[in-house]
């Protein structure tokens, strides 16, 4: 390799990197997309002219690319906000599949007894990339909702898939120590891909954003693994970053609900939410609700309110709403803050990306970390469609699934305003005691229309 492409894929390594770094602030998150574009294109740009092509295959490889684009473009501009999850589970599960079909290209050019240098990338790469495409899709049925969300689980899951895992090695060692046949490798896919169904299936549907973070970094590793097998430095490069960086949000992920990795991939943790969803009746408590021109008054004559983004803001489309009322609010002189939980919503960045839409002020938006002890401060939080993230069984019950995940303070501000439709439980199915706490005031209904209803009051108070 020319020092020239040498100096590319270097240069789109360090625009790679910046993306990425510019991706964990809003502030700067769709700058970032464009930094690693750009890296990506230089990559592009100096792998092109270093292939050899016949006009077939150069050909064959534009009608990719142009049905490629047309169908990611499209499919990017339609999904709604709320199927992103499943929009990046497909298009990782694609980057699983080509790293895996690569492979088997290559295993195919080498013939029966390829160097083991380029075995051992290539089988890896079959297989990672074989679970990766697999588990994804499965992934996106899951939240397509074209099957059941909850875990599927039967006696012995444990034991079918742990011998799923010995076939593979076992297939791995015959391809790597006997001969790399076709039907080896091609056994070696189809088990890898029976192997990515079987480990998703047990896990609940609202886990997924966690599985597919892992089956992102899954993707990475095998993309990188094929970087070896092509001797192609941009790919080793952009595939370590996604194993590195995918690997890292499923463990943020993980410690911001609370759980371990091993109970969101193990936990069947649908299975649990349903059992303690049924035993979470909290019959003779009674709960207070309040009148839109009673709130629209403690809102208005408030000096500080901390607002609570949830899952429930993205399911009403109510991010126009509530920007439009803190808007009015910060006119009349009261202090706003909108107490962001790392995972509120179902995908990391869920709120963050929902009230970016809205163009609410980013000085506005605090980690949980930073406005934490700010809590105690706020007369009046308002809880939007979130219910797991202020729930103190958290902190103060042990054995309930979110014990242990850290909570947004709202139960130590001095008025408690919920929003929500009813009194049913958020993701993980548990009844959440500040729902009765004297302090909280419920305002039922969607939370756009109960927002909207808010905002006409205020003007009026
Ligand atoms: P929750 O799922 O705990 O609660 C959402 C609440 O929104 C429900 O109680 C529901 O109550 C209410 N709601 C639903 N639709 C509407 C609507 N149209 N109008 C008003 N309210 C509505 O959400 P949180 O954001 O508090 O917590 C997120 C949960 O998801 C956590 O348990 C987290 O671990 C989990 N999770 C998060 C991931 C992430 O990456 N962010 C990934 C995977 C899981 P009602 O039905 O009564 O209206």
């Amino acid at each position: 390799m020319s020092l020239f492409y040498a100096l590319a894929y270097l240069l789109a390594a360090v625009l790679f990197i910046l993306g990425l770094k510019q991706l964990s602030s809003p502030k700067t998150a769709r700058n970032g997309n464009f930094t690693a574009a750009a890296g990506m294109v230089i990559a592009l740009g100096a792998t092109v002219p270093q292939l050899h092509f016949t006009a077939a295959g150069a050909l064959i490889i534009l009608i990719g690319v142009v049905i490629g684009a047309a169908v990611g473009t499209i499919g990017a501009r339609q999904v709604k906000m709320t199927q992103i999850p499943q929009m990046v589970a497909l298009f990782n599960g694609a980057g699983g599949a080509a790293a895996a079909l690569v492979a088997v290209a290559e295993l195919v050019k080498f013939g029966a007894h390829p160097p083991l240098t380029e075995a051992l990338p290539s089988v890896f790469s079959i297989v990672i990339g074989s679970v990766s495409f697999a588990g994804s899709l499965v992934a996106f049925a899951k939240l397509q909702e074209l099957m059941t969300g909850t875990p599927i689980t039967y006696p012995g899951q444990q034991l079918v898939n742990g011998l799923l895992a010995a076939a593979i090695f076992g297939f791995v060692i015959a391809v790597l120590a006997i001969a790399s046949i076709p039907f080896s490798f091609l056994a070696l896919m189809l088990l890898a891909l029976i192997l990515g169904v079987a480990f998703v299936l047990p896990i609940g549907g609202a886990d997924m954003p966690v599985v597919i973070s892992l089956l992102n970094a899954f993707t990475g590793l095998a993309v990188a693994a094929s970087g070896f097998t092509l001797n192609n430095f941009a790919l080793i490069v952009a595939g370590t970053l996604v194993g590195a960086s995918g690997s890292l949000l499923t463990k943020l992920m993980s410690d911001a609900m609370g759980r371990s990795l091993g109970n969101v991939l193990f936990g069947a943790f649908g299975k649990v939410q349903a059992v303690a969803g049924a035993a979470a009746g909290k019959e003779g408590r009674t709960v207070r609700t309040g009148s839109v021109e009673d709130l629209a008054t403690l809102l208005a004559y408030s000096r500080r309110v901390i607002i609570v983004p949830g899952y429930g803001l993205a399911v009403a489309q109510a991010q126009h709403a509530v920007r439009e009322l803190a808007d009015l609010l910060e006119k009349r002189g009261v202090e706003v803050n909108y107490a962001i939980h790392p995972v509120a919503g179902r995908m990391p960045g869920h709120m963050n990306v929902l009230l970016a839409e809205a163009n609410v002020p980013y000085e506005q938006l605090k980690e949980m970390d930073e406005i934490n002890d700010e809590f105690k401060n706020a007369d009046v939080v308002l809880v939007v469609g979130a219910n797991d993230v202020v729930n103190p069984a958290a902190r103060n019950t042990p054995g309930s699934p979110i014990y242990g995940m850290p909570i947004l303070n709202a139960d130590q501000a001095k008025n408690i305003v919920f929003m929500k439709r009813s009194m049913r439980p958020g993701f993980a199915g548990i009844d959440n005691d500040l729902l009765y706490d004297p302090k909280t005031i419920m305002l039922f209904g969607d939370a756009k229309d109960s927002l909207t209803k808010l905002v006409s009051a205020v003007k009026a108070a």
